[in-house]
């Protein structure tokens, strides 16, 4: 059965779908067990990732990179997250955040950090949510004060994937104090792992996702030149909000990649497993679970794949994201809990895939913004 068909992909990212299966089948599926049960970080897929050619690579050519496009990672993410969840977020938080370096940085600071990102040399991170604030992207309290030819950071970070592993880390933080333009108060820097005040320690070990690895991150009176902020300042929010907007099409892809193994999971359970004398994919119940699963993840890969468009041709790019991001992740957690629902008992054996997938997909519909701040965006950009 194959639930990731490339009808819907353009032409123009089926190569690196194609390339993206290839790995996932070779490095991320014979591992994701493993990785599960430890929790640890894992290393070799990162850089077998890397190896391949598919790690970080949404950097330009003229950086080092190969310069993929959102629907190319996106037939990326779909391929990585059917196989495991956990371990294609490292692989895609290696870069996580450089686009906004991309974007708006200089040529000093994009030779200096984003070429060796490129390059498999350095990892980064985005360092955005704090302890007390996730959702209220103005409402983040960890400040910045210029200093004379510097900044000073404090504050704290939590959730920071990469926030140990990383090299240097894209970091939001307050650089202005005015009421009346709540959203003007922000700006983006890039801070090295190993400035001094810069503290970072793994977060307690998470029920899902248990291959990626974020980080609390304790920043105190951390001192960085003044040529590490990136682009305007004061501009953080809206770089921010845009950058967002890609990234939401592309956790849709998750939630399609995570969708897909649930499908593929329940159906082979129950065309084989007997009760009351037949197969259980005899029972019309049943059969009607199926299809209501495969009819929602052929609706939201539909709509997921028409957002990229969207936002690729810049055309309401928040509203599409938001609905791409909703419909996907919620169709994972729909078709995770009917598959969990069809294994019976076996479901909770933590050695089935459905008990990961389960896990796992109570994750995309927080992250990148809980589905309840993408419900306000589609409303208000209707
Ligand atoms: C595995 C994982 C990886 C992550 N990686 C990163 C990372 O690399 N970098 C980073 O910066 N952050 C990261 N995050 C953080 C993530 O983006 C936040 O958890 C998310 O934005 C939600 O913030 P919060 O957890 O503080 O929830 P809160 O903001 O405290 O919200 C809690 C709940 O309240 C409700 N709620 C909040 N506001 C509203 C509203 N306006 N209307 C209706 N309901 C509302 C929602 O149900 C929401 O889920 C990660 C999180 C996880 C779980």
């Amino acid at each position: 059965m194959e639930l990731l068909t490339e009808d819907v992909v353009p032409a123009g990212a089926r190569d690196v779908k194609h390339e993206a299966r290839e790995f996932a089948e070779e490095h991320i599926e014979p591992a994701a067990a493993d990785y599960y049960e430890s929790g640890e970080y894992p290393w070799e897929v990162l850089e077998a990732g890397m190896e391949a050619g598919l790690v970080a690579q949404d950097i330009s050519e003229e950086y080092g990179g190969r310069g993929l496009d959102l629907e190319e990672i996106l037939a990326m993410a779909e391929e990585f997250y059917r196989a495991d969840a956990g371990i294609a977020l490292t692989l895609q938080l290696a870069s996580f955040g450089a686009e906004m370096l991309q974007e708006y940085g200089d040529d000093w600071q994009k030779e200096e950090f984003l070429r060796p990102v490129a390059q498999n040399e350095q990892l980064t991170g985005l360092a955005v949510s704090e302890p007390d604030t996730g959702s209220d992207l103005a409402g983040m309290e960890t400040t910045a004060e210029k200093d004379g030819d510097e900044w000073v950071i404090n504050g704290e970070k939590y959730w920071i994937g990469n926030g140990v592993e990383a090299d240097w880390v894209t970091l939001y933080a307050r650089t202005g104090h005015d009421e009346n333009d709540r959203y003007g108060n922000f700006s983006l820097f890039i801070v090295p792992t190993d400035t001094d005040g810069y503290e970072a320690e793994h977060i307690p070990e998470k029920m899902g996702f248990r291959a990626s690895k974020q980080a609390h991150l304790h920043l105190n009176d951390v001192r960085i030149p003044e040529d590490h902020v990136i682009g305007t300042e004061g501009t953080g929010f809206y770089m921010l909000a845009d950058f967002f907007n890609h990234g939401r099409v592309v956790v849709g892809g998750h939630g399609l990649g995570l969708a897909a193994a649930a499908i593929e999971e329940a159906y082979d359970f129950t065309h084989g497993r007997q009760a009351f004398g037949r197969d259980v994919s005899e029972f019309q119940k049943v059969q009607h679970i199926l299809a209501d699963m495969r009819t929602e993840f052929e609706a939201a890969r539909s709509l997921n794949w028409r957002a990229a468009q969207k936002v690729a041709n810049n055309d309401n790019s928040g509203f599409w994201a938001a609905q791409a991001k909703v419909k996907s992740t919620e169709t994972a957690t729909m078709c995770a809990e009917r598959g969990m629902q069809l294994h019976g008992g076996r479901s909770v054996l933590t050695e089935n895939r459905i008990s990961r997938v389960y896990r796992d997909v109570r994750i995309p519909v927080i992250y990148e913004g809980a589905n309840e701040i993408q419900r306000n965006l589609i409303y208000g950009q209707w």
